[in-house]
């Protein structure tokens, strides 16, 4: 499909992704924050694991589950506020720019 501007029909258009980006960064803190939360359970199980192993098994296990939640937690977060980004953008924001008039217009407006 090839937009064109529904100013001055100009096909020199570009795509501006600005809920997408703010939302990714949004997700990507409430994420991890919810993911330390969860880290604190992860060490608490790996804790228990590792000290099958010991106390440097208790406290390898430990670490590596706080360091598996807060990455679960941040990337998930991530992925969640870019799929809301894309619809704020698509829905709400006006996300396309006419390089020829300046012109800004969403997907659906046409
Ligand atoms: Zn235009």
């Amino acid at each position: 499909m090839i937009l064109h501007c529904p100013s001055c029909r100009s096909i020199r258009i570009a795509a501006n992704h600005t809920g997408r980006k703010v939302c990714i960064s949004v997700g990507t803190v409430a994420g991890a924050a919810s993911g330390i939360a969860t880290a604190t359970c992860g060490a608490r199980i790996g804790a228990t694991v590792g000290a099958f192993a010991g106390p440097v098994g208790s406290t390898m296990g430990g670490l590596a589950g706080a360091l598996l939640g807060g990455l679960v937690g941040g990337v998930a977060g991530g992925s969640a506020g870019a799929a809301l980004g894309d619809f704020v953008d698509e829905h709400i924001l006006d996300i396309f720019e006419c390089m020829e008039c300046g012109h800004t217009f969403s997907a659906n407006s046409e």
